[in-house]
């Protein structure tokens, strides 16, 4: 807001909001750029759209997601009272922010990280302090370990793709008691190493999870957080002060059924796991850094030819991938990986431009 002829901009809560990955209309385009799913959803998933009851919709969904977080529950083999659904991670995270960071002292999370954190924090007045990474851009848990108002850590971390080992994020949570700490998981199944299990071990530990990467559902909004009964009430109180239905009735359909096809779901990540190995060493081969991805996309440096420029020249080619103008990272990018037809066609682009 920064129009100041108007009487009332005074009263205005200023905000710099968050600048999603691009959404090209153009057809023929790559989009690399959001790490969206290259697949679609699971077939179950199809049938069980075809079957729903739209006369339905003239009523409000079920409080709280209700059949969605019974089937979360059993899937994950924990307690209905330990989930809680919301429209896509970002709504649970801003939720999360909102309810659990109300502390004068400063919330952590690395400097190099899901670029939203920062975002949530200036919008709900949350004071943040960001912990460097290293230089090979991994977490040091020991700079988590200073008076704070909590704590979020994404895991595996985006946009560096890296993941942390179980046990130092365990650390993290064991020396912050009096506080929550976050464990963002939005990329943890392409392989990295998940702490759910320890929200039987630890009261402040909220894991959070999200359909729209390994679940190929980033359309339908949905995301959701486990964790101790007592913090997950805490979410539901703050939420139903603001809105009470919030999941939809169709997303609460289909989010269940796609917990129905186990086998699709691990299917697809193989897929992708094996894509993103074969697409590293090319890029390797072609004069790239890529750094050790556990998620769905590689974070590379060209030893020679600088991002940004790598960057446009991609966009010519209708290719879009993730370009941060940020201290640290402004030499990288962010490349989803999509299907393996994708991922040649983005390879022989880019041998073309770093052979030019
Ligand atoms: C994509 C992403 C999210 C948000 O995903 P939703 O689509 O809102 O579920 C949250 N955290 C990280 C680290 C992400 O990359």
């Amino acid at each position: 807001m920064n129009n100041n002829k108007v009487k009332w901009a005074a009263n205005v809560r200023k905000v710099t909001p968050y600048v999603p990955g691009e959404q090209p209309e153009e057809s023929g385009r790559i989009k690399l750029n959001t790490n969206e799913n290259p697949y679609p959803p699971s077939p179950k998933v199809f049938e069980r759209h075809q079957e729903v009851d739209i006369s339905s919709f003239s009523l409000y969904p079920e409080l709280s997601a209700a059949s969605l977080v019974r089937k979360l529950a059993a899937y994950h083999g924990i307690s209905e009272r330990e989930v809680f659904v919301g429209v896509g991670s970002d709504d649970v995270l801003s939720m999360s922010f909102l309810t659990f960071f109300n502390s004068d002292k400063p919330i952590l999370f690395p400097d190099i990280t899901y670029s939203f954190y920062p975002v949530w924090a200036d919008v709900y007045r949350i004071p943040y302090e960001c912990q460097s990474l290293r230089d090979d851009f991994s977490i040091d848990a020991a700079d988590y370990r200073k008076e704070n108002g909590g704590v979020v850590i994404a895991n595996p971390n985006a946009p560096t793709s890296i993941g942390l080992a179980a046990s130092e994020v365990e650390e993290i949570i064991q020396a912050n008691p009096d506080v929550v700490v976050i464990v963002d998981e939005a990329y943890v199944d392409f392989g990295g190493e998940t702490v759910l299990p320890l929200i039987h071990k630890y009261d402040n530990l909220l894991v959070v999870r999200t359909y729209s990467k390994s679940r190929s559902m980033a359309g339908l909004r949905i995301g959701y957080a486990m964790g101790n009964p007592l913090l997950i009430q805490a979410l539901n109180d703050v939420k139903e002060s603001v809105n009470s239905y919030t999941m939809n009735t169709e997303s609460i359909l289909l989010g269940a059924a796609s917990l129905d096809d186990e086998e699709y779901f691990r299917q697809r990540l193989e897929m992708i796991i094996k894509t993103r190995e074969r697409v590293k060493e090319a890029l390797e081969e072609l004069g790239f850094a890529v750094e050790p991805s556990q998620t769905n996309f590689l974070f590379v440096a060209h030893k020679d030819i600088s991002a940004k420029t790598i960057f446009s020249k991609l966009k010519e080619k209708h290719i879009y991938v993730r370009y941060f103008d940020k201290e640290r990272i402004n030499n990288f990018l962010r490349v989803t990986i999509g299907t393996d037809e994708q991922m040649d066609l983005f390879l022989a682009a880019v041998r073309e431009i770093v052979t030019a």
